[in-house]
């Protein structure tokens, strides 16, 4: 009896991240407009509940950010299948993210991406997102710095996703963008309202922005 009584929940538990996740990809994703194949393929394969806190768990397909301690979080489902499909995200790319956090973001781009790059500036959540990380892809590279100065000896890259929002755009993450790249960062001071920018690199070099919409992010750190 005291068996069943143990084993239920279990069972029932599995099955009930798996209906959430599919869910959410549904009421959350979908329905905003996300369309690109890959992205709602690769929302819908990675458990987004390993990557929280287990205090955190039962709320890890709920249609908001999460604090994953250090004052950060993950941020909503949303925005991080926004963040992926607009890099326009190709298996044959080598993407650079900065500020890890979780992990997430980093393991829904490993999805897709063949090559991913990502910095995270707080050491034990780089740490304990590269343990994540690296138990389940073999394609993504994780390392503990400040992400301003992006990870020269790995660039160009095809794409860069920023996810803390900087003051202004980091020059050396710019000057690391292949042309024909695109980088996608939120802008705007802590307490105010941020705006997520598209920055292009054209071919010859041209750099265009474009602000896409409001958001809020924890903010772009600096190493002392
Ligand atoms: N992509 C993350 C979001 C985490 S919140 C996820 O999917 O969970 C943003 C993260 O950026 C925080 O962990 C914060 O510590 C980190 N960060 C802030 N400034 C940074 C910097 N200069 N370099 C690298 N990481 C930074």
């Amino acid at each position: 009896m005291l068996l069943i009584f143990l084993a239920l929940p279990l069972v029932a538990s599995s099955d009930a991240t798996e209906r959430d996740r599919q869910s959410m990809v549904r009421t959350q994703i979908r329905a905003r407009g996300i369309s690109d194949k890959a992205t709602l393929e690769a929302m819908r394969n990675v458990p987004r509940h390993l990557y929280v806190p287990a205090a955190q768990r039962r709320f890890a397909y709920q249609d908001r950010p999460l604090p994953i301690g250090y004052g950060q979080t993950i941020s909503q489902p949303y925005i991080v299948a926004f963040m992926t499909e607009i890099i326009g995200p190709e298996p044959q790319h080598k993407v650079l993210e900065i500020g890890t956090g979780s992990g997430y973001q980093a393991a829904v781009l490993a999805e897709i991406i063949d090559q991913v790059y990502t910095i995270e500036i707080i050491r034990p959540l780089g740490e304990q997102a590269r343990r994540k990380l690296e138990a389940q892809y073999d394609n993504v590279h994780v390392k503990i710095a400040d992400g301003y100065y992006g990870w020269e000896e790995q660039a160009p890259f095809d794409a860069i996703v920023v996810t803390a929002a900087a003051e202004y755009i980091p020059p050396p993450l710019v000057e690391q963008l292949k042309e024909g790249g695109r980088m996608i960062i939120p802008v705007g001071s802590p307490f105010q309202m941020q705006h997520l920018m598209l920055v292009e690199k054209k071919t010859g070099g041209e750099i265009t922005t474009r602000s896409l919409m409001p958001v809020r992010f924890v903010p772009f750190e600096r190493a002392e």
